[in-house]
């Protein structure tokens, strides 16, 4: 008996990681045509002013049809693109459709609202960054100070003066900067107070403690008060009940995101939201 279920779990956990592998693989190859073959989509979220209660914010949250595997999370092939320069044409294809897709609600006559488009490690390492972006708000007309670019804490790690610069100039040119997932990595908020940002978003995990354990509430409380004497604004991620609004608005936090306003939603629906909170 031992032996046969011995043999029988072995050949299972093999065509899973089988699967897995193909599965990756697929991906991988895949990926190359995504923008040509027009399958990426990108999503938007709302961010709602905690004071106001409007919405101050949209982020862009790219979704890819694959023809076969359906609808792929970012989760699921960032890292895949990222390691195979991939990223590259996916940021740029990213960053120029948010901010066309900005500048097209700002001219149908909506209250301006920021884009926020999510930019890896990689991104920023590329020589040109800075002049891409430059060159895509020219492109579709978008006044840069309508998008706002969110980087991963990790980023701080690497390439440490190449970055400073970068992340000033886009500064210069009236962009706003938020470093996204906060309290994840390893910096400490007064490390950041060297670079330019002007928002920190607190990772989804803090806010899931909040209702959990008073850990969860002074660590929350404690990013907000830090962030707020170095002068910059705090966005909450992944609110998704009133007491844990409740327990942010308390604490002064200035902005919030999350299933409990809104999930995240193709261009049509969040238009039409729009139109109709007006
Ligand atoms: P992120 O930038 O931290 O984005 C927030 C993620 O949390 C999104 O997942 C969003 O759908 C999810 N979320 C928002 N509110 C809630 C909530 O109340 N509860 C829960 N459980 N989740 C919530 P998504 O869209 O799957 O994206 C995952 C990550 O993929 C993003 O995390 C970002 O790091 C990355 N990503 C997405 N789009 C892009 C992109 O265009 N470029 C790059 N480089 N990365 C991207
Ligand atoms: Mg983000
Ligand atoms: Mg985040
Ligand atoms: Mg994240």
């Amino acid at each position: 008996y031992t032996k046969k279920y011995k043999r029988n779990s072995y050949t299972i956990y093999s065509e899973e990681l089988d699967q897995k592998a193909s599965y990756k693989l697929a991906i991988e190859r895949d990926l190359k045509q995504a923008i040509e073959n027009d399958e990426l989509e990108l999503y938007y979220q709302p961010i709602i002013d905690l004071n106001t209660q409007k919405v101050i914010a949209a982020e862009a949250l790219v979704r890819w049809h694959h023809p076969e595997l359906g609808l792929i999370s970012p989760n699921d092939f960032i890292a895949v693109a990222e390691e195979s320069g991939q990223i590259i044409p996916i940021g740029t294809w990213v960053l120029k459709t948010a901010c066309r897709q900005n500048k097209q609600w700002q001219d149908s006559g909506i209250p301006p609202f920021k884009v926020a488009v999510n930019i890896s490690t990689k991104q920023l390492q590329h020589y040109d960054f800075v002049e891409t972006v430059i060159k895509i708000l020219k492109e579709t007309a978008l006044e840069p100070q309508w998008l706002e670019l969110e980087v991963t804490e990790s980023i701080l790690l690497e390439d440490i003066e190449f970055i400073k610069e970068s992340l000033l100039k886009l500064k210069e040119v009236a962009i706003s900067l938020s470093i996204d997932d906060f309290g994840t990595g390893y910096t400490s908020l007064s490390y950041l107070r060297q670079y330019p940002f002007d928002k920190v978003k607190i990772d989804r995990s803090f806010i899931e403690d909040i209702n959990r354990d008073l850990n969860g509430k002074r660590i929350t409380s404690a990013i907000i008060s830090l962030a707020h004497s170095l002068n910059m604004s705090v966005v909450a991620e992944g609110i998704e009940n009133q007491s844990q609004l409740e327990y942010l608005s308390e604490e002064r936090c200035d902005e919030g995101q999350g299933y409990f306003f809104s999930r995240p939603m193709p261009v049509d629906s969040l238009h039409l939201d729009l139109l109709e909170k007006e």
